[in-house]
């Protein structure tokens, strides 16, 4: 199997800026992430605080974000990276498509800005996941909610209907996106209501054993799935070191990890929460692991 200098999870201002520094560097790069960059690079109306580009609107700023990505050749490859495996001197990625192998790894998966659902954490494992390809199977014949954070969990609940023989989907997203949800496929239920938390229902089993608690009801089913556009970075890599809230990632000012080979950049090693900050970030862990190999020949 091809074994990559780099891989990138993130194609934000932090992946994308550790990517061309990489390839700058000459090595043999992947990045994984989005064709449209990302959700909060697109949102912003007005972007007035990156160098060089003033007073444009965040879907201009990632247009100039493409163009240089496509200026130096580099192609984004659009698969959501569901696990990765330290494997002593090097990373095993695994997608939905397939499996990667790179020498090195720079995470630069944004974070969620909002909170956990109460409940969530504790239930993490124990009915609660946050990967539909990593667990569909568990839910071969049962049934399982889907919590959608995104319109990319669309997806992933058609991916778990073709297995689970129930599947009910609750967007959280807002406006417009929440008003064209499509009819979703293999009986998909739609259920327009917000998700306020997660609870084991300990004195049923079956398919009660989870409920899902909503502003005006509850679902009850085998297991929830929650899936917003970052996953929580140690259920992604294990062994990550991580703050006391679980949300970012403890990184040195080489933007190291704490396992060797593996550096992070962006929103995800803490505030402030800037496009400057994380393009930043992006170069240092490039740079980092670009000095990594060569001294680990
Ligand atoms: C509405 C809004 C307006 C903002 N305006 C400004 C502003 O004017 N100026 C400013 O400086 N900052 C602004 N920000 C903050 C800025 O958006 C963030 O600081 C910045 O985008 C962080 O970049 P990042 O590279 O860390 O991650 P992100 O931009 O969050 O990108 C992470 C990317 O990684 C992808 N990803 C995550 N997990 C995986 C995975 N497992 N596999 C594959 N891909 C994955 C995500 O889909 C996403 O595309 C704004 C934020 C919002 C929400």
């Amino acid at each position: 199997m091809k074994r990559y200098d780099v891989a990138i999870v993130g194609s934000g201002p932090g992946g994308l800026n550790a990517a061309i520094t990489a390839k700058t560097r000459n090595k043999d790069v992947i990045i994984f992430g989005r064709q449209d960059l990302s959700s909060k690079l697109v949102k912003a109306k007005h972007v007035n605080n990156y160098l060089g580009l003033f007073d444009m609107s965040g879907a201009e700023v990632a247009e100039r974000f493409k163009q240089h990505l496509a200026n130096m050749e580099i192609a984004i490859t659009e698969e959501r990276v569901t696990n990765i495996l330290p494997a002593g001197s090097y990373f095993s990625l695994l997608t939905k498509e397939g499996i990667y192998e790179a020498k090195t790894l720079i995470l630069a998966t944004g974070v969620n800005f909002g909170e956990l659902l109460p409940g969530e954490k504790e239930l993490l494992g124990q009915g609660v996941s946050y990967c539909a390809t990593c667990d569909a199977f568990l839910y071969k014949g049962k049934s399982a909610v889907v919590v959608g954070y995104t319109r990319q969990a669309e997806a992933e609940a058609e991916f778990l209907a073709e297995t689970a023989e129930k599947v009910y989907y609750v967007p959280m997203y807002k406006g417009k996106d929440k008003d064209i949800v499509p009819e979703l496929a293999h009986g998909i239920e739609v259920v327009m209501d917000k998700a306020t938390g997660i609870e084991k229902n300990e004195a049923e089993a079956g398919s009660s054993a989870m409920k899902l608690l909503l502003e005006n009801g509850e679902i009850q089913a085998h297991g929830i799935f929650v899936l917003r556009e970052s996953t929580a970075v140690d259920v992604l890599v294990p062994g990550l070191a991580v703050d006391e809230a679980g949300k970012h990632v403890m990184v040195d000012r080489s933007m190291a990890t704490n396992i060797p080979g593996c550096f992070a950049a962006g929103d995800l090693t803490g505030r402030p929460y800037q496009y400057i900050k994380a393009a930043g970030e992006g170069n240092v862990a490039a740079l980092s692991a670009v000095a990594y190999l060569d001294t680990n020949k």
